[in-house]
């Protein structure tokens, strides 16, 4: 049977869309919960390709627009106070789904925030973040990315890395290996003493991109009691580039993921990016990704819902959707966030 239960709180692992008639959209589609990642290891609204390729394994700016976009995130929030709330602890989750208001989880996609020495870590915590996202698109003092993948340059984590994730763990901060290459995954399982988050990724067999995992990984993130959220973008969906992916294809990945590490290891992490055109032709222009579309009928998160009937007319049943949507992303804020 199919229903249009729409009351499920939905969580999500990795968004970047942080103005208000983006938080609209949001409440458009019932998202309850999201991690914010507010800006990225890599300049991508710089004026110019030649500023963004400047900055691309420097440190320059990263942390100063960071808290820029965070004060501009406060004064969104401090005006509509009765939609939005920042949420700093496994409390502050359970106000706001009482509240009924979205939950903010900020974050970072990348690590270049800590300063290259790691100096601004207890900084960044007292502000509120509770995420981070170790790399991007490229290494970073803390560890390599999936650029370097089998090559020299994949050295894992580093020693500063290390020393971060065992600080983060105490802190209560969400460490997330997206974007890491297999060497720092790896390493960051060995290190951590607290489950970890892959925010947007899926099946590499299915999609073979280096951003997805490989069946062995899968597996281990499962033995971490981890998440790996399901990524929408098409590319990572499909595993090609020039097809726009559809949601029996996301459906496809979730089951995957499912019969290699179990329904309790799946979150959503849908990295809508587009929608802001200022930003959009910038980012698109810079990072050359002027060809990158999400998945048909889950193109923002007014539309998350869609997801719900075809997850059903697939078979599953209303206790894997409410692990899908929330339950298992729930477990995981418990286990991790400040209490
Ligand atoms: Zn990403």
């Amino acid at each position: 049977m199919i229903n249009d239960n729409f009351e499920k709180p939905i969580y999500l692992a990795h968004d970047h869309m942080n103005r208000l008639e983006d938080f609209a959209r949001d409440a458009k589609g019932g998202v309850s919960a999201k991690i914010l990642h507010l800006t990225v290891d890599g300049w991508i609204n710089a004026p110019s390709k030649k500023e963004y390729l400047k900055t691309y394994y420097s440190y320059e700016g990263f942390y100063d627009r960071y808290l820029l976009a965070l004060n501009q995130l406060h004064k969104v929030i401090a005006n509509n106070s009765d939609q939005i709330k920042l949420v700093t602890s496994y409390r502050d989750l359970q106000d706001a789904g009482s509240e009924k208001v979205l939950a903010v989880i900020l974050g970072n996609e990348g690590g270049k925030i800590v300063g290259e020495s790691g100096e601004n870590l207890n900084t960044l915590f007292d502000l509120g973040v509770r995420h981070i996202q170790l790399n991007w698109s490229m290494k970073n003092c803390l560890s390599a990315s999936q650029s370097e993948e089998n090559t020299r340059q994949d050295t894992g984590l580093s020693d500063l890395g290390r020393n971060m994730i065992e600080r983060m763990n105490e802190l209560g901060m969400i460490v997330d290996v997206s974007h890491s290459s297999p060497e720092t995954i790896s390493d960051v399982l060995d290190v951590t003493s607290k489950p970890i988050l892959n925010s947007h990724s899926g099946s590499r067999v299915i999609a073979n991109k280096q951003q997805n995992l490989w069946d062995e990984q899968i597996r281990q993130l499962s033995e971490n009691g981890g998440i790996l959220a399901i990524h929408f973008c098409s590319r990572l969906v499909l595993g090609v580039d020039d097809r726009q992916s559809t949601i029996p294809d996301v459906i496809s990945q979730i089951k995957y993921v499912k019969n290699k590490g179990g329904i309790d290891l799946i979150g959503l992490g849908p990295d809508w990016i587009l929608g802001d055109t200022k930003r959009d032709e910038k980012y698109m222009h810079n990072t050359e990704q002027e060809t990158i579309t999400w998945t048909k009928c889950l193109e923002d998160s007014s539309r998350i819902k869609n997801l719900i009937p075809q997850l059903q007319l697939a078979g599953f049943s209303e206790h894997e959707i409410d692990r899908i949507l929330y339950l298992n992303l729930q477990r995981f804020f418990k286990a991790v966030l400040p209490s």
